[in-house]
């Protein structure tokens, strides 16, 4: 997804090679072509300023290196940058001191919730959890279904209601969740809940309705890598409406220039958490600063 923004900044990194001393105006033509590149590769606005901002002061007063050239100083103190952006350190799950821990999945229909709580049930299992999948998506005619067979495929508990009963309340189904999960030893929730096309108040409002009926410990918004700025408006909109804990970016894989997905944590103020990068349960990992940064450094 990152190729093209890689393949400019090992271009412009390239230009720099071989100076001995970098001028100003070096610092200030390079600090342009990143901006650049970062712009074409959908990067917010704000998050390329404060970015160029922080790359080009530390340029300038960068001291003098007996062990980097001037070009590797850059490229260490973009990297560093870029690191920063994409949140600093890994964040890890919070799992709650008395189980079950439970995790709410929030986002737009379409953004990969569902098949994301497959991916966890699995993930969460490896590391010794015996999660429990909670199907409060009773919107979308098969979701139901479908959280079932992703359930059973990552060899994890599903909590869900009764086929044919798929306009259920889903605050209930939430609720009684937590007390099911409590019985029979589950040690985490996930529940999935119903995404809308667009940004929707009734979508805000049952998410919100359920977050207040099972308190999560982790909520995270789940986002299309593929859908560009809108990545960033729906983040925003997510963080007024339900609030959130984490970031989950998902359809990495895609061909889109995904940009705007990693701005998504500098502009709400919440850590990407996890990375979603293809249909199988297995395209899935912890989300890491360091290694999305250099991959996209190359
Ligand atoms: P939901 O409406 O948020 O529950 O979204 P779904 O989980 O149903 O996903 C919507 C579509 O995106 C499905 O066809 C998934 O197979 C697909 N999908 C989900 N995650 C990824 C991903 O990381 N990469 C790709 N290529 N497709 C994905």
């Amino acid at each position: 997804m990152f190729d093209t923004l890689s393949d400019r900044l090992t271009a412009t990194f390239k230009n720099l090679r071989g100076k001995g001393r970098l001028s100003e105006a070096d610092i200030d033509a390079t600090a342009r072509e990143i901006r650049i590149a970062l712009l074409e590769a959908d990067v917010a606005l704000p998050v390329v300023r404060a970015f160029i901002k922080q790359v080009k002061e530390r340029a300038l007063g960068a001291e003098v290196s007996k062990a980097l050239n001037p070009a590797q100083q850059v490229v260490k103190i973009v990297n560093e940058e870029l690191v920063g952006i994409l949140g600093g350190e890994t964040r890890r799950v919070r799992f709650a001191k008395n189980p079950p821990t439970v995790i709410m999945l929030a986002g737009l229909q379409g953004a990969g919730k569902t098949t994301l709580a497959g991916k966890l049930g699995r993930w969460l299992k490896a590391q010794g959890h015996t999660p429990l999948l909670v199907a409060c998506d009773l919107q979308r005619p098969n979701a139901v279904n479908q959280l079932t067979v992703v359930a059973e495929r990552a060899g994890v508990g599903i909590y869900a209601p009764e086929p044919g009963n798929g306009t259920g309340d889903p605050v209930k189904v939430a609720r009684d969740s937590i007390e099911y999960a409590r019985t029979k030893q589950y040690d985490v929730v996930v529940v999935d809940t119903a995404g809308r096309l667009g940004i929707d108040e009734e979508m805000m409002r049952q998410a919100a309705d359920i977050r207040d009926a099972v308190r999560p410990d982790e909520t995270l918004f789940v986002v299309d890598a593929m859908i560009g700025q809108d990545a960033v408006n729906t983040a925003e909109a997510f963080r007024d409406g339900v609030g959130f804990d984490g970031v989950v970016l998902t359809k990495l894989d895609g061909d889109a220039r995904g940009g705007a997905a990693l701005s998504v944590a500098h502009v709400t103020g919440r850590r990407i958490m996890f990375a979603s990068n293809g249909e199988k349960l297995d395209d899935f990992d912890a989300f890491h600063p360091d290694r999305m940064a250099s991959r996209i450094l190359g």
